[in-house]
């Protein structure tokens, strides 16, 4: 069996990962052994019962005895630890869901109902890193692979609307405090019915700008707000995680780096968990709104085209919708009236599942397969 180190199985992604592997029996395949990079010695039962020892996520030489390392637990850490690990001579399968080596020539991204075709090619030639893919942009390839698989995206520009869980665990807690916060300040002017709207609203308001209120991961209040950067600042006026969008979209589709034009704006709202985007696409050639419906819809078997009408969009096109489930829903689709071949589109996804845990684990299954 194969011998698979998992690191960062705690945190947001790794937790996920964990419950997706349990419930499709991915433990029966791989010999899994448990590293942490804060509590190594310590015992850990999984989710199937049995107990670990955990082991020292920073000792390079247990790492190497490993066949395949699947790690959720961060960019600093695997730029850390893996090029002691390859430097050593491992020369195992590194899956890992942060974004350091993902446009390393040395790497694959990972997004198989996408790229399967890529990702057996580069496996063919000997590639042994899988990244899984920046979130938003991944869930826009999956919701839309059927446009893009078909080779009719000229360009697109892509709107974000982030959920805080995008950002790691304590971001959620720090939103949660945050949304507590704001409620427990209105309570009791909101338990009387005639307190005018202005006072909660001002009540809220200055409850945002207290110094106790909690910020120091976000950095400003978003539970009533939203916070238009993610990730670092470029120096150019682009943040990292919008500079991400257009280079890993050609690299997922195997195409030359600016094949296709991807820009935009990401920002960061106060919803739990999923990622929406909302998309202005330019077509190569017009088919029409019933063609792309039908490429969008029959692509693959975790896409729920929505109807583009206000019941439908209001009750399946939202995180709340869709949290907790492998459906990517696709709607509000229509031609715009700016130009021919103009559509918008809006796509809603779980960030954590096929954002983050389910390509990384069907990626472990394809290496398990080939090994
Ligand atoms: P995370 O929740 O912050 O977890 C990362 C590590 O933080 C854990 O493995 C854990 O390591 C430590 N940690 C500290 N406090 C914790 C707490 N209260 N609960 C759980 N873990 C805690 O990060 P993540 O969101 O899973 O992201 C992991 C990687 O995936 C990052 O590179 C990220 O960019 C990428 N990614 C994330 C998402 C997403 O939606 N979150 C999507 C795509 C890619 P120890 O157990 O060793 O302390």
């Amino acid at each position: 069996m194969t011998k698979t180190g998992l690191i960062g199985w705690r945190g947001m992604v790794g937790s996920v990962l964990m419950k997706r592997m349990h419930e499709e029996r991915d433990f029966r395949r791989i010999t899994p052994f448990y590293f942490s990079a804060s509590a190594s010695g310590a015992t850990h039962r999984d989710l199937e019962g049995n107990a670990h020892t955990l082991l020292d996520a920073a000792s390079v030489e247990r790492l190497g005895e490993m066949d395949i390392i699947v790690t959720c637990q961060g960019g600093d850490y695997t730029k850390s630890i893996y090029p002691a690990l390859r430097a050593s001579g491992w020369r195992g399968y590194w899956i890992d869901a942060a974004s350091a080596k993902r446009m390393d020539d040395d790497s694959l991204i990972v997004l198989d109902p996408v790229n399967r075709e890529q990702i057996d090619a580069g496996l063919d030639q000997g590639i042994r890193n899988l990244i899984g893919g920046n979130c938003s942009i991944t869930l826009s390839l999956i919701g839309l692979t059927g446009l893009f698989k078909a080779g009719l995206v000229d360009w697109m520009s892509i709107m974000t609307y982030q959920a805080a869980s995008g950002a790691g665990a304590k971001y959620v807690r720090e939103l949660l405090t945050q949304m507590a916060s704001l409620s427990s300040h209105v309570a009791t002017e909101l338990r009387d019915p005639s307190t005018p709207v202005a006072t909660l609203l001002e009540k809220a308001r200055a409850a945002q700008h207290q110094p106790s209120f909690a910020q120091k991961e976000f950095g400003a209040p978003l539970a009533g707000s939203i916070i238009p950067w993610i990730d670092s600042d470029l120096g150019n006026g682009v943040s990292r995680e919008e500079w991400k969008g257009e280079v890993e979209t050609n690299k997922i589709l195997g195409l030359p780096p600016g094949s296709i034009r991807v820009d935009g704006l990401c920002v960061r709202i106060a919803a739990l968990q999923s990622h929406s985007a909302s998309i202005t696409l330019k077509l190569k050639e017009d088919i029409g709104q019933d063609a792309m419906e039908k490429l969008i819809r029959e692509a693959h078997d975790w896409v729920d085209l929505v109807p583009n009408n206000k019941a439908d969009s209001i009750g399946r096109l939202s995180p709340a919708a869709v949290s907790g489930s492998l459906r990517v829903a696709v709607g509000r689709l229509r031609p715009m009236s700016v130009g021919e071949g103009v559509y918008s589109v809006l796509t809603t996804g779980d960030q954590l599942l096929w954002g983050a845990a389910e390509p990384l684990r069907r990626a472990l299954n394809i290496v398990v397969d080939r090994h």
